[in-house]
């Protein structure tokens, strides 16, 4: 069986622990499957992207004993591909613009009708607001659009699964079923004004274009995985595997966040750790049994 597999971080600031875990995990299952790990830079937030935090990307993952095959992938230049990605979706019908913003998603998610607002993957569930009754006809705008979620599971079918070889939070594992997407994600953003693409068309463009076979990342993109698969059937693609391994947490239980810099590889590199303690610190041994 082919493994092709790949670590995709955001040059938007030093990669800490959890990153480590994710990257040694990820080429130490290509390596032992005879596969290749892939770095790509998921760079579509240009706002927040910094040159600095690219070279430290590919200079922490060397110190730590990885390689990857070159050229690396940045989204940046993948942008005409996403543009595309999105004239198929539509064509279908499946896509619509809407320019509100997060505070008025907020205020309409919180209207007394809609109960307590419902969290997503992309935080408050969008309450639907500019959703139209028919699919907008004519040549696709230059704005930011949305995905007819209902709209697109009619089309692509309910019986939408994937496999899931680690665990999601709830210790999801095996067959998974897609679920209940309408309420628990809503119409996703595709399109955004400041990056031309979201993330999940992007991640989903970049994965099949790469050929990639099995995802290995952390458990908090676990319910954003549901929103790759449904495009990934909309835009003919193949679905990898999926691999969520848990997530690195400080003593108090806390998810680690790029801005804790304490935690970041660089200045365990500079309190002079070695690539040894962190797989120790992060649970990935040399023969990785970590999920
Ligand atoms: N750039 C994304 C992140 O840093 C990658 C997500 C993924 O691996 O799918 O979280
Ligand atoms: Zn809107």
């Amino acid at each position: 069986m082919t493994f092709v597999t790949r670590f995709a971080p955001s040059p938007t600031g030093p990669l800490h622990l959890g990153h480590a875990c994710s990257a040694m995990l990820a080429h130490d299952m290509a390596r032992a499957a005879g596969g290749t790990f892939h770095l790509r830079i998921d760079d579509l937030d240009t706002s927040r992207s910094r040159p600095e935090w690219e070279a430290q990307i590919y200079d922490d993952l060397a110190w730590l004993g990885l390689t990857w095959p070159g050229p690396v992938w940045r989204q940046s230049g993948r942008l005409a591909r996403y543009r595309d990605a999105l004239a198929q979706l539509w064509a279908l019908g499946l896509l619509y613009p809407c320019t509100c913003s997060r505070a008025d998603i907020r205020a309409a998610a919180s209207a007394p009708q809609e109960g307590a607002p419902m969290l997503g993957p992309d935080g408050i569930v969008y309450p639907g607001t500019c959703r139209p009754s028919h699919p907008p006809s004519g040549p696709m705008p230059d704005a930011p659009l949305r995905l007819d979620i209902a709209r697109a599971l009619t089309l692509a079918g309910d019986d939408l699964t994937f496999t899931e070889t680690g665990a999601g939070p709830d210790g999801e594992t095996g067959t998974i079923r897609l679920g209940d997407l309408p309420q628990t994600v809503g119409d996703v953003a595709l399109a955004r004004t400041e990056t031309g693409a979201s993330y999940h068309l992007a991640i989903v463009c970049d994965d099949a274009d790469q050929g990639i076979t099995h995802v290995i990342r952390g458990q908090d993109l676990f319910p954003a995985t549901a929103i790759h698969v449904l495009l990934q059937h909309l835009l003919g693609m193949t679905t990898p595997a999926y691999h969520h391994h848990r997530l690195i947490r400080d003593e108090t239980g806390r998810r680690l966040a790029k801005r804790d810099d304490a935690r970041a590889i660089a200045t365990y590199r500079a309190e002079g750790l070695t690539p040894a303690d962190i797989r120790r610190m992060v649970g990935v041994a040399p023969q990785a049994s970590f999920w």
